[in-house]
């Protein structure tokens, strides 16, 4: 196990008084967004921290799926840290276990591996007396003055509400689960859901199942495209001139801010472009006019999630390939039987259906001032200030926390304008402007008002049922272009916090 600083104080009050203002801090996660923050808040010289991982491996969402197929979509030049640009990455849109190693090469480069405490989970965090006292599942116990909590959003998996599932005779996993001891070449396999994950896996094994069965609740709008390889010539172009690299990030990131633009605004001429860009898809590239009704969403594209994927429509007109669009009615032992009494026989049901997504840092137990739950200020729904923080909790900040920018943007470059934030607060807090900072409750609830307000103008809101939505039908997102949020996470307006 790496070292990690021990703590022998647990008042804080030896630290008062100091100049600057030592910090000790904590980082929940050692995924994507806590990777970043270790290597941020070294590079800014706040080295005292620890990073928490339950699991006994880095790598977050990327450790967790392993599944055939599983790729970003985001391209893998802008999902990737600014401070680490990568000229060696294989496709347009890389595999995911290219990506963890990615990640790995980062944290290890840059030093943090030594500061992650592997296979301990934070379940409570707790302030009192201006500092946040953490305990794990191990017994740990520690004080620090900043958390940052990078716990991920899509990290709890969601398992169906169908009838008989456990009497699956078969193997039957998550998709954030998958078994690789089960074998899949001959097999027949079948599939729940149709979002991002089912339909890289339909792609990945295909070619290698005896059948495979894809159970559509909902059919998805699908943008094409090429997941083209970076030639060795290439590769090399990008290592010889590192600034090759940094203009595709940046060139990247323009094109994304322009996506924002459209799906923040239902009626905007980009959006119109990405409908016509899927309905072309779907009309040119699947033959059969039965097949291709059924494969055709009853909704606006960029409701749910956009799908973006370079060959989903060849992979479910192949003859071992069945779309299944009757109801699930019950898994039973010999596979699936759906509303019309058809069983369909399966030795392998995944389950890609996708996550709880309204966790976040839960279950950990957190308690802020005066004895402020969490879990209550959450009982209706979360709701963090700019998704980062939350009126009486002083010192603890999230990375991709509730209402965010999500949605086919590099969450790593959202964490990263977070955490630049995120450090300006931590600062005054350095420099001994104040000992506590949390938003004022007017500051969220303004915000929160006016982020609701604007959601309505969304695409996420044209009449689909998605993740994005919380339990009122909002979207739970940022609602504005990715420019406005730039703009925010540049300095904080002060007047919206609590400084103690
Ligand atoms: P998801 O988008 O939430 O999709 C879950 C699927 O399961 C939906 O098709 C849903 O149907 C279906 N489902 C759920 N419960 C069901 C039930 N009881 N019976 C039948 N169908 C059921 O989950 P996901 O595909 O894992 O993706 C989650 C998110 O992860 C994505 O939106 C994306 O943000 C991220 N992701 C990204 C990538 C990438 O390439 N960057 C890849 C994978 C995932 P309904 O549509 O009818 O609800």
């Amino acid at each position: 196990m790496a070292a990690w600083p021990a703590v022998d104080s647990d008042d804080g009050t030896e630290q008062v008084g100091a100049d600057p203002r030592p910090l000790r801090f904590a980082i929940v996660g050692a995924g994507m967004a806590g990777i970043m923050a270790a290597v941020r808040l070294r590079e800014a010289g706040l080295g005292d921290f620890t990073v928490y991982e339950k699991a006994d491996r880095l790598g977050g969402t990327w450790r967790d799926n392993t599944y055939p197929g599983l790729a970003c979509d985001v391209p893998s030049h802008l999902y990737s840290y600014s401070f680490a640009l990568n000229p060696d990455w294989s496709h347009l849109f890389s595999p995911g276990g290219e990506i963890l190693a990615y990640l790995e090469s980062v944290a290890q480069r840059f030093d943090v591996v030594r500061s992650i405490r592997f296979g301990d989970e934070v379940v409570r965090c707790e302030f009192r007396h201006g500092r946040w006292h953490l305990d794990t599942a191990a017994g740990v116990h520690d004080v620090v003055d900043v958390v940052i909590a990078a716990t991920g959003v899509l990290h709890h998996p969601r398992l169906p509400d169908i009838a008989g599932l456990d009497s699956f005779g078969g193997a039957m996993f998550h998709s954030a689960r998958w078994d690789h001891a089960v074998p899949l070449d001959g097999s027949r396999i079948g599939i729940v859901g149709t979002g991002s994950t089912a339909v890289q896996i339909v792609s990945a094994v295909v070619d290698r199942v005896a059948r495979l069965t894809l159970f559509q609740r909902t059919a998805q709008w699908v943008m094409p495209a090429a997941n083209p390889p970076f030639t060795e010539e290439q590769r090399e172009e990008f290592r010889r001139d590192p600034g090759t690299v940094t203009e595709l990030h940046a060139n990247l990131a323009q094109l994304f801010d322009g996506f924002s633009g459209a799906v923040v605004d239902a009626e905007s001429p980009q959006m119109k472009h990405i409908e016509d860009a899927c309905r072309a898809n779907l009309e040119g590239n699947v033959a059969d006019a039965g097949l291709r009704e059924r494969l055709r969403p009853d909704y606006r594209a960029g409701c749910k999630r956009l799908i973006v994927a370079p060959d989903f429509y060849r992979a479910i007109q192949q003859p071992n390939a069945v779309l299944v669009t009757d109801a699930i009615e019950q898994v039973e032992r010999g596979g699936v039987r759906t509303a019309d009494g058809r069983l369909h026989e399966l030795d392998v049901l995944v389950l890609a259906t996708g996550f709880k997504v309204d966790a976040f840092v839960r279950p950990m137990v957190v308690t802020g001032r005066g004895g402020a739950s969490l879990d209550r200020a959450w009982a209706a729904r979360p709701e963090a200030y700019l998704s980062i923080s939350v009126p009486d909790f002083p010192n603890f900040f999230m990375l991709n926390g509730p209402n965010g920018p999500v949605g086919n943007f590099s969450l790593i470059q959202v964490a990263e304008l977070q955490l630049g934030y995120i450090l300006q607060l931590v600062e005054c807090l350095r420099r001994g402007d104040c000992r506590e900072i949390s938003p004022t409750h007017e500051a969220l609830t303004t915000f929160e008002a006016a982020r609701v307000a604007a959601a309505a103008k969304t695409v996420w809101a044209t009449g689909c049922r998605s993740w994005y939505l919380d339990d009122r039908g909002v979207p739970a997102a940022w609602p504005w272009p990715f420019g406005r949020f730039r703009q925010e996470m540049e300095a904080p307006r002060l007047d919206a916090y609590d400084m103690v």
